[in-house]
């Protein structure tokens, strides 16, 4: 594959570097990778790439944001983005919010680390020798505007519903540090491209295609990042959730052993759960690129255990796991493996996966699904009872597994809410808990999300165990948690009531993060003013108790103190560990 991180066609705006060139738009073909993002000149009819007709290094890049649309702009001028770099803005225009989000995020990615980058901005055009914003005539002169760093969607404090006055606007944070190397990502799969079904589905709208596991698919539009369409082998076309397909070729994931991002307590857990003698799965092994097979054995010394062995390479790039019998690939290493233990606690006899019977979570409950029909809900048993009500579990189209907030009148300042729902459907992670969708047509409304069934980490700790848990299973709850944390913070959310009340246990023991954002929507003075009695004292930094001033920084706060207070409590006996 091409290291093309993005490919899209926009309408590019000249850049009138000389005062006179004339201004024009053009639709060109803009490619993103690590080091540039490049344009070309595009054949529309034969959809073929043509000359390159300019490059922008990502080291030049000193900042990226949308702008706004000039006043009577055509509908393809809808969804401008800048791009700021030494010679100036360059301005683009996506065909819609989507696209532009996807671009910017990956682009905000990619420059993370450049030296310069900006902290004031011009929110509107560079036009006829001046900033449309500020009427500046130097195109040099300062942005008037700083960045934005706030939650994605739109700015909440001017619709906030509290009783108190509203805090004093938060200051600019400044960029951050750079953070050590990240693991490479994952190719960014593009439009055209064929991908292999891993999991069954079964489309809950007339919009939605079926997958059927391990069938092929060409991806038609990836405009939703959550929900892009495919047309399956018959030409049916339709919208499928992106999480559950993988680019085809690669080998691994068409193997029922093969289970990707799961953890080393994780295979325990189901290994034992399985309990049957040489049940063995493949997963990633914490070192990038490496992979384990973990095995389980009921007899013999070793027996009820769980072995894990690293699948090393030999210098040709052989694969083995004992010495001597070296394979080309990894399906005929665990192939041999399958009929000859040779050296290993056992042959690898009974596949067990969590595959089939765990699809992930989608973000909603089909494509464009937001608004969910209450008739297609039946409540089962009540959950618990929380700051907005009752929390039920319940079907939904009498099948899949969800939890009903059901919103206590008064509880909730539901407009607000309602809107920011949109936003909060997209934000799709293994480590969140998934929002499918709102029921807002009766009273009470309800919040329907992804089911846990282990309930809340707190709970969880405190009694849902049988045995203390071991160091290594309590450093994997920090390690889901600061995940779906570090997914929130690129998404620029901010969480705002992190603890491990607000932490869900999955039936694998995966730890997900609930409620972000939500205590926004609070309308209970004892909760949301600092000096109220049902305050997370201790879950805030003094800027939060003391200006209400919210951020990614406070949300880590709040971790440390949860994992002080019930984690390391937890361990009672190893509690020297550093968690
Ligand atoms: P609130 O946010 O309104 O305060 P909670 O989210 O704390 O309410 O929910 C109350 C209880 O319901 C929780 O302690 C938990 O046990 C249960 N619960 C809530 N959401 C889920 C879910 N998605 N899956 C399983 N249990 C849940
Ligand atoms: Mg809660």
């Amino acid at each position: 594959m091409s290291d093309n991180l993005l490919e899209e066609i926009f309408i590019k705006r000249s850049q009138q570097k000389k005062k006179t060139s004339p201004l024009n738009f053009k639709e060109r073909l803009f490619i993103l990778t690590q080091d540039k993002i490049a344009y070309y000149d595009y054949d529309l009819d034969k959809g073929k790439k043509k000359g390159l007709k300019g490059t922008v290094g990502i080291d030049k890049i000193k900042c990226v944001g949308t702008v706004q649309p000039e006043p009577s702009a055509p509908a393809e001028r809808q969804y401008p983005f800048q791009i700021i770099y030494d010679e100036g803005p360059l301005y683009i225009f996506a065909k819609s919010d989507e696209v532009r989000k996807q671009w910017l995020h990956k682009l905000k990615h990619v420059v993370r680390f450049n030296k310069d980058l900006m902290q004031k901005y011009h929110p509107c055009f560079w036009m006829d020798g001046m900033w449309q914003c500020c009427q500046q005539e130097v195109k040099q002169a300062m942005g008037c505007r700083v960045l934005e760093n706030k939650n994605v969607g739109v700015s909440k404090g001017s619709r906030r519903q509290s009783r108190k006055p509203l805090p004093p606007t938060p200051e600019e944070e400044k960029p951050l540090r750079p953070l050590p190397p990240q693991p490479p990502e994952e190719p960014a799969l593009t439009t055209g491209m064929t991908v292999v079904a891993e999991y069954e589905y079964t489309p809950s709208t007339p919009q939605d295609l079926e997958l059927r596991k391990d069938e092929e698919y060409i991806i038609l539009e990836m405009s939703d990042s959550n929900w892009w369409r495919a047309r399956d082998k018959y030409g049916k076309e339709g919208y499928i959730p992106s999480n559950y397909v993988v680019e085809a070729g690669n080998e691994l994931e068409k193997f029922d052993w093969y289970c990707k991002s799961m953890n080393r307590s994780q295979a325990e857990n189901l290994l034992k759960t399985e309990n049957k003698d040489g049940g063995f799965l493949v997963r990633d092994s914490s070192k990038a690129g490496k992979y384990t097979v973990s095995v389980f054995t009921k007899g013999g010394e070793t027996a009820g255990n769980c072995r894990h062995y690293n699948i090393c390479t030999t210098q040709q790039g052989q694969f083995y796991l004992a010495e001597k019998h070296n394979f080309s690939s990894i399906p005929d290493l665990i192939n041999y493996h399958q009929h000859n233990a040779a050296g290993m606690v056992s042959r690898l006899k009974y596949i067990v996966s969590s595959r089939a019977k765990n699809a992930p979570s989608t973000a909603g409950l089909g494509y464009g699904v937001w608004e969910i029909d209450p008739r297609h809900l039946t409540f089962i048993k009540e959950l618990g009872n929380g700051q907005f009500g009752v929390v039920k579990y319940g079907k939904w189209q009498g099948q899949h597994d969800v939890a009903i907030k059901m919103i206590k009148e008064g509880s909730m300042s539901e407009d607000d809410f309602i809107e920011e729902a949109k936003v909060m459907m997209k934000l799709r992670h293994e480590n969140l808990v998934q929002l499918y969708g709102v029921c807002t047509k009766q009273r009470p409304i309800y919040i329907v999300t992804e089911f846990l069934s282990n309930g809340c980490l707190l709970s969880y700790l405190r009694e849902g165990l049988k045995q203390h848990p071991s160091p290594i299973q309590l450093l994997e709850m920090c390690k889901d948690v600061t995940e779906g944390m570090a997914y929130l913070e690129a998404q620029q959310y901010i969480h705002r009531d992190l603890a491990a009340r607000n932490c869900l246990v999955d039936t694998n023991g995966t730890i997900k993060v609930t409620d972000f954002g939500l205590s926004r929507y609070v309308l209970d003075d004892e909760y949301t003013s600092s000096a109220g009695s049902k305050f997370p004292v201790r879950w805030s930094p003094p800027e939060v108790l003391l200006y209400c001033k919210f951020s990614s920084k406070s949300d880590i706060w709040a971790y440390e103190g949860g994992r002080e207070t019930h984690l390391s409590g937890a361990v009672g006996d190893c509690s020297g560990l550093a968690l």
